[in-house]
This record gives structure tokens, sequence and C-alpha cells, in this order.
């Protein structure tokens, strides 16, 4: 195959500063170089793809989503207790058919590809999908297996073993990866997520389950009162009720003894910061489901400062506010200009690094994905801007839209190859 030059008046690669009608040289599926043009190591040999008045820069990392969830969308308006939403969650999917679940999902992954996403930790409540749904998108997945087992009578270990034995000939014919997502605190025995995290550790897998999501969740676990613990507590699902916070039970646990991510993790106790941080846990942050929960500010400063590795998600739609008649996308961009535009938000710049430098960790991929560097997997995206190079950070962040330019690992995407305007001259 014939290395390929983007060019693109702005180049973002994060990890440098903005390049001015800077380009990126492609061979198969690694970056070679990120320069300016007129710099760029040019040869004949070389497909020459100018994305005129456009900013280029690392494909987006979705580090939480439910894709088989996507046509949920608008189905649960917000309610007034988290426990309310999970009991009416629960009842569409007991209603729901395989063709439901993998149409959901397929949709899902498209919505991901038209808006920047490259890479996606996805939580998969219905794994007999992946062998279908796997080749019908060229998005890099890390498919997290759900696990529940409150009301279960099978053993942990083999819940773990059936789990990853049901997707073990899928994932040696496949890039993709499973990882394991022990569900929550609240669905999960502890023996059960030990279990998981020794898997996990074996295989080098991403470990993610949902953490201090709600008030709900700490005030179950602080005080053992709440609308969440007074619908769980009675069938049985009581245990380390009243013992403190959620991340302070997962590290007396053990479920901290590995680079976790943690989803949400919105309700901080004085220590929690620091507990994650010392563990190397890393946090997603959905901003949208964040905003129809109407859950307590994200305290991203604490987190930040002790040094946790914070990322963003999409979560799924089945928590996005509708907006007028407008059924809500699967879209980071929209969840960038949601965090952009809360109250006390970081800096654009920082916004980005969230959705890519440290989504990239997230996934133990820091070596090759989530920058524009030499020796990086291709995955890049393009959006158009024809402002100042000093606005870009902010411009991605406020983007309306679908991207105009996608390549993961060295091909490009779909329907969105004949967006780029192929030349074999300079501009
Ligand atoms: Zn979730």
């Amino acid at each position: 195959m014939p290395s390929k030059i983007l060019r693109s008046r702005i180049v973002l690669p994060l990890v440098a500063p903005p390049i001015e009608n800077g380009a990126v040289l492609i061979k198969d599926d690694t970056i070679i170089e990120v320069a300016p043009f007129s710099s760029i190591s040019r040869n004949e040999d070389q497909d020459l793809i100018d994305l005129g008045e456009s900013i280029l820069l690392p494909g987006l990392i979705n580090c939480h989503c439910h894709l088989d969830y996507t046509k949920m969308a608008g189905m649960i308006p917000p309610l007034k207790h988290f426990s309310d939403w999970i009991k009416a969650i629960i009842a569409i999917k007991a209603s729901w058919s395989y063709t439901e679940f993998a149409d959901s999902w397929i949709s899902g992954a498209r919505m991901l590809e038209r808006s920047g996403v490259t890479s996606v930790v996805d939580i998969e409540a219905v794994p007999e999908l992946l062998p279908e749904v796997w080749p019908a998108t060229p998005l890099r997945l890390w498919s997290c297996l759900e696990l529940i087992n409150v009301r279960s009578k099978t053993s942990p270990a083999t819940l773990v073993s059936d789990a990853l034995s049901q997707v073990a000939t899928l994932e040696s014919s496949h890039p993709n990866q499973c990882g394991l997502s022990p569900h929550a605190l609240y669905t999960t025995t502890d023996e059960l997520r030990q279990e998981a995290l020794h898997r996990a550790r074996h295989d080098q897998r991403v470990l993610t389950t949902h953490i201090a999501e709600s008030k709900e969740e700490s005030a179950m676990y602080q005080s053992a009162t709440g609308p969440l613990h007074d619908w769980l507590a009675p069938q049985g699902n009581a245990a380390h009720c009243g013992e403190g916070s959620p991340i302070a039970i997962l590290e007396r646990t053990g479920y901290l003894n590995y680079p976790i991510l943690a989803a949400h993790v919105n309700n901080l106790d004085a220590e929690d910061a620091s507990q994650l941080a010392s563990h190397h846990a890393s946090v997603a942050h959905c901003p949208r489901s964040h905003a129809y929960f109407n859950h307590p500010h994200f305290d991203w400063r604490s987190l930040q400062k002790a040094g946790v590795n914070i990322t963003l998600g999409t979560d799924s739609l089945a928590s996005v506010k509708t907006k007028g008649n407008t059924t809500p996308r699967l879209d980071m961009f929209a969840e960038m200009t949601c965090l952009a535009t809360s109250e006390s938000a970081p800096q654009p710049i920082e916004i980005l690094r969230w959705a890519t430098i440290n989504g990239a960790k997230a996934i133990f991929r820091s070596n090759d994905l989530g920058q524009l560097k030499g020796g990086f997997k291709a995955d890049l995206i393009a959006i158009p801007f024809n402002g100042p190079i000093t606005k870009a950070s902010e411009a991605v962040v406020s983007f309306d839209g679908e991207v105009s330019f996608s390549i993961i690992n060295g091909t490009m995407i779909g329907s969105l190859e004949q967006q780029a305007h192929l030349s074999s001259n300079s501009p």
C-alpha cells in the first residue's frame, strides 16, 4: 500500500503545539511523521490527501459506552430517583429481543464512527451479539463483558470462565479485545469482583465497573439509607451497607489492586481521590449522563490534583436528555461541549486530552494510541474549521456535526472516504 500524506491547515498533535499548514505521513497502519507540510518527507509513491480548511487530530477514545442500549434513546424521561431509572431500564431490557439489541448496537457504532470516535470501551450486556456486530464496524473495541451475580447460584469462577470462553474463538480471530465489567458494587459480590480482577490481571484485560455513580449509591454504603438501599437490601444485596464510601469498600476488598477504569465516580469522600490515584485507577466521566441524572458537580479538580487519570465517555442513550423532538445521538463532541459549558469546566485542551491521551492510558495503550506521533497507530479524524489556530482546541470541543474525515488503523472509514479530496498535487 502506498504511504499517505494527510495535509490539513491545522494539525493538532496534542503532545506538541498545533501546526499551521501541517501534515501527517502514514505508512500502512502507522504514523511515520507529523510535521509542517513544507518539511514532511516526500517521495513519488505517496497519496496526498488534502483536507483543506480543517483541524486534523487523534481519533477520540470513548471510555464508557453501552452500544446495545442506543435505541433506548428518549425512552426513559429523567426520574427523581436513580433506582427508578434502573428499574425502568431493567423492564425495557426484559422486553427486548436479540434483534433489537443487535440493531441498537450497530446503530450506536455508526454514530460513534461519524462523531470522531476511533476506540471505544463498550459494556456488553448481550455478549452473544459480538460475533455478529464486531465485523460490522471498523472501531477499535474493548468489549467489556458485564458480570452480575447478586441472585446467581453459579460460582464466580464459573461465571467469569463461562463469559470468557464464550468469546474465546471470536477473540482469537479478530483484533478487538474483551475486557471484564463487574457491573457495580451493589450487583456483584466481593468474590466475583476478585475473580474478574484475577482474570483481568492474568490476561492484561481492561477491568471496568460503575462506581459511586449516584448519591443513592453513596447513601447506601455510607449510612445504609436511601431509595437504592431500601430497594436492594430486602432482596439480599445489603453487603457492606453502612461501611463507608463505595471506593473505600472497593479498596478494602482488594478491587483497586489493578488499574481499573472506574465509570462515573460522581461522589467522592475525602480519601477517595487519593485512593484511586495510588492504585493507578482511571475515571470515565460521562457529561451528558451526568446532567441527565442531575448528579452533584463532578469533582475533576480533586481527582486531577490527586493524580487520577480522567477520561471521557458517552454512557448510553438511555440516560441522555432529549431536546425538543430531536432524538439524541452518541456523540463525543456533544459530551465535550456539555462538559466545556458546565460550571468550573476544564480548559478545552484539557478536555481534549481526556478524550484522547488519557483514554489511551486507561486501556493500556499509551504507547500507540491517543496522540499524533511517529510510531503511533494511524487513528485520525478531521473537522472543518477556517478560524485561527489559537482557537483550534476550542473549535473541536464545541464542534457540532459529523467529522469530515476519519481513518482507523490506516484505513479510511466507509462513506467518509468520499468526502476527502484526493489529489496528487501539492496544495
Ligand atoms: Zn454505564
